[in-house]
Formats: structure tokens, C-alpha cells, sequence
């Protein structure tokens, strides 16, 4: 039976950063991963490093537009009918976790993760020579209306606070920055210290690469239990099993499953989100845009432009639904109008989606020496470094880089 110091379980973006910063540890380790390493949901993201987004999801203004978003099926947000039932309870812990306490206890939470969260991950990217694929930039939030914007200006001061400086852009500052946009905009809000990934599925396969090529093991396979073994864990595959001094759940959406193996039952959802890859966009904005009322991005890529956004609530089986990424280039097009969308390429994942938006990351205190990271949602590729720090800091007992007890498991 083979056996390694520390099982990855799991290799998107999240596991990969993980096996890499053990093994920069001096840890031997082994990722058991059945696609292709280093990609999942992440390779096909917007790619937006957002240091700076520290709002959790649900908030009192979320929830007041919910109905008007539902009845929206090309919308933003769309829940299969199949899936409302099974939602329920994922539904209600959402609406509590909207209470102004708990969001500004979500904020507390999510600031110091994220301010640690660009150093993590350049300092993995220049380990794997990956650098190349992150850039710094000033992203702007577009706004169509006065309204949006003075709504998005509202959070400027807790910004700052919590060392995210951001300003305001009017409709005329706007369109000297982005002369591409439609003059029919309010404004936007300006996040200088944001950052842009140009490839997020080559720079996973770059991290990847460079855990193999140290010595990492890999394990192409599906694990389907974590079962107790003498001295450590047993990570089950099919009829044969890798043992493992310690194990590190990090399979994004399909943790839930795992965790169920363990005993835990977890509200955990794929919030599966589409994009629309254009080649061959005729405009190319300076800088990753995000669409506040559309609640989406226009990223530029090494290959084109990507429209990546959308949320749809349904089963991990449910087939992907290419209307959803057609309507992006629909929403697109009224913000950019010399948009075009010949050879344009659909792509779907889930975003491992907890109610209050914040991850697990955390050691299982009924099962010592698992240790999980998982439901990063719409923030994953952010938060990949800095979460691998804390699960290194976790795996070896040392006292993590900020208070991860807002991250436990038995929040739930
Ligand atoms: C449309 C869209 C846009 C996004 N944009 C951004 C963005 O701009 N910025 C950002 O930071 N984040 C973004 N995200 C979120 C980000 O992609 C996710 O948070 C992130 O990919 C989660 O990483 P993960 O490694 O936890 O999970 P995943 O990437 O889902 O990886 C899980 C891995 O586990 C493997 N696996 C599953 N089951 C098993 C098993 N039983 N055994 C072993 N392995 C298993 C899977 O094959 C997969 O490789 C976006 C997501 C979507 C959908």
C-alpha cells in the first residue's frame, strides 16, 4: 500500500498551493487528484485577484433585491426548480448569515485573510517562476447607476479601514480610463491594489509542474472515503488505498461527499458560474472590469477576453446550460458596444459556496490530523496562497498567520 507523509486530497488551485507549500516545508507529499492537476474550477475564473473583497455575499441589500433577481431568469442569479427544495436550508442560513452583526463579523473575518493573501501567493508564484501570469492593477467596479454607485461608495470607509484604500471614478474619470465603455454610466469605484491572473489555467499547471518536478507524488485518482488507520489515515480509492500520516481535504465542492464519509453534513453548494472566452473580442479594455449590477467581470487574458460570472444554484450533475454563458456577451455588449463574440468558447464549474461565504479552513477536532480547506466560492484563486500558509501552519501544529476560528467546521 503506498504511503506519504501528508495526502492532498484534491488538486484545483486551492489543493495545489497546499502540496506546494508542504513541500517547500520539507514535507513529502502526495495530491490525489483524478483531472487535471493544478486546473479545476480556478482555471476557468475571471481570474480577478481581489485582495480587497472582503464583503461576504449576503448582506440586508442582497437580500432586499433577491426577488426581483430570482424572477430574472437571464439574471444574475437563477436556482433550477429541481433545486429549491433541496436549498431550503442552505437558503435560511444564508438570510441569517445577512444580519449587519453577522456581516460586519464576516468583514472581521475576511480582512485578515485577504491582507495576507497577495504576499502568499506571489511569494508560491515565484517559487513554481509563475510570476508572470499575476499583474497588479487598479480593477474597476462599473456602475450604471447613481444609485449603485452611491451604494458602492457607502463601503469606501471600511475599506480603508481595513487597508483597502478604493476611490470614485465619475462617469467622465471613467471614460478617459476606459474609453471602450458606453457613455451611459455613472461611474466606478477604482481598487488600486487589486491584481489580475492572465492564465489562470497555465499558472496552476506552472504550480503543479514545479511540485512534480521536486518530487511531489501524484495519485490520478477519485478518493472516495477518509478511513482511520493505525498511525494516520486511510484515503480510500476505490478497492486499494494511499495511508497518510495526515490528510488535507481541499476537493472543492465534492468535499462535501468526503465530509459525509466523516460524519459531517455540511450546507455546502456549487454555485456553478459560466464564461464566455472571446479570441477575438474587437476591444480590449486596460484592466480586469467587474459589472456591479450584472455582477460579473470582462478580464483581459494572454487568449482574449473573458466574461466569467453568473450564478446558478443546481445539482453537480445538472448538464451545463450554454444559454447562461451566451446571456454574458448579451450583458456585455450594452457595457462595451464594439464587443464581438466570433469564436467564443463556453466553459462551467462550481464554486464551492458555504452560506455565510466564508471558507472551512480548519483541523477536524474529532478526526486529528485532517485538515480541510474548502468553500472559498467566488474567491478561491485569491485566497489560494494565504489559505496554503495556514493549512502548512495547521498540518505541522504551529500557530497559523491570523485567527482562523471564524474558518471552524462546527459553525455549522
Ligand atoms: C465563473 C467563475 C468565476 C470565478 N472567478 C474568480 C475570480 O475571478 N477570482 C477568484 O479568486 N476566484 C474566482 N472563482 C472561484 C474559484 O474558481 C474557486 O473558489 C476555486 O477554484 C476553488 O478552488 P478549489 O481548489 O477549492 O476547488 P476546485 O477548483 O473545484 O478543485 C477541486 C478539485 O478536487 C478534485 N476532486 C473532486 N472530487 C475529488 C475526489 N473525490 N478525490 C480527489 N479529487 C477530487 C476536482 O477534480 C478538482 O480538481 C470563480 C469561479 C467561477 C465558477
Amino acid at each position: 500500500m503506498p504511503f506519504t507523509d501528508v495526502a492532498v486530497v484534491g488538486g484545483g488551485i486551492i489543493g495545489t498551493c497546499i502540496a506546494l507549500a508542504l513541500q517547500q516545508r520539507g514535507h513529502a507529499v502526495t495530491i490525489v487528484e483524478p483531472n487535471e492537476l493544478g486546473a479545476g474550477t480556478a482555471g476557468g475564473s475571471a481570474g480577478y485577484l481581489a485582495w480587497d473583497d472582503i464583503f461576504p455575499i449576503p448582506s440586508p441589500s442582497i437580500v432586499a433585491g433577491l426577488p426581483r433577481m430570482l424572477l430574472d431568469r437571464r439574471g444574475p442569479l437563477v436556482i433550477a426548480p429541481s433545486h429549491l427544495l433541496r436549498m431550503t436550508g442552505w437558503g435560511l442560513r444564508f438570510l441569517w448569515a445577512a444580519r449587519p452583526s453577522a456581516v460586519r463579523r464576516a468583514i472581521a473575518a475576511l480582512a485578515p485573510l485577504n491582507r495576507l493573501a497577495e504576499s502568499a501567493l506571489y511569494d508560491l508564484a515565484r517559487l513554481a517562476g509563475a510570476e508572470r501570469y499575476l499583474v497588479r492593477e487598479t480593477v474597476l467596479h462599473v456602475c450604471r447607476t447613481a444609485k449603485t454607485l452611491a451604494a458602492a461608495e457607502r463601503l469606501l470607509p471600511i475599506l480603508a479601514v481595513e487597508g483597502f484604500p478604493a476611490h470614485v471614478l465619475d462617469r467622465a474619470a471613467l471614460r478617459v480610463q476606459e474609453p471602450a465603455l458606453c457613455d451611459d454610466l455613472a461611474g466606478a469605484i477604482a481598487y488600486p491594489g487589486s491584481g489580475r491572473c492572465t492564465n489562470p489555467r497555465a499558472f496552476g499547471a506552472a504550480l503543479a509542474q514545479h511540485f512534480l518536478s521536486n518530487g511531489g507524488g501524484l495519485l490520478e485518482a477519485r478518493a472516495i472515503a477518509l478511513e482511520r488507520d493505525a498511525d494516520g489515515w486511510l484515503v480510500k480509492i476505490g478497492g486499494e488505498a494511499l495511508r497518510a500520516k495526515k490528510v488535507v481535504l481541499a476537493a472543492g465542492v465534492w468535499s462535501g461527499a468526503l465530509m459525509a464519509s466523516l460524519g459531517y453534513r455540511l450546507p455546502l453548494e456549487s454555485a456553478r458560474g459560466y464564461h464566455l472566452m472571446l479570441s477575438n473580442p474587437g476591444v480590449m479594455p486596460a484592466r480586469t472590469l467587474l459589472f456591479e449590477e450584472d455582477h460579473f467581470c470582462a478580464t483581459p487574458m494572454e487568449d482574449g477576453l473573458r466574461l466569467a460570472g453568473t450564478v446558478e444554484f443546481a445539482s453537480l450533475e445538472t448538464p451545463m446550460n450554454p444559454a447562461r454563458a451566451d446571456v454574458l456577451y448579451d450583458v456585455a455588449h450594452r457595457y462595451l458596444p464594439a464587443l464581438r463574440r466570433d469564436s467564443a468558447t463556453r466553459w462551467m464549474g462550481s464554486r464551492p459556496s458555504l452560506p455565510d461565504s466564508l471558507p472551512i479552513i480548519a483541523e477536524l477536532r474529532r478526526h486529528l490530523g485532517i485538515v480541510v480547506a474548502f468553500g472559498h466560492e467566488r474567491r478561491g484563486l485569491t485566497e489560494s496562497g494565504v489559505t496554503a500558509r495556514c493549512v502548512a501552519d495547521l498540518v505541522e501544529g504551529r500557530p497559523p498567520p491570523l485567527d482562523l476560528r471564524p474558518f471552524r467546521v462546527e459553525r455549522f
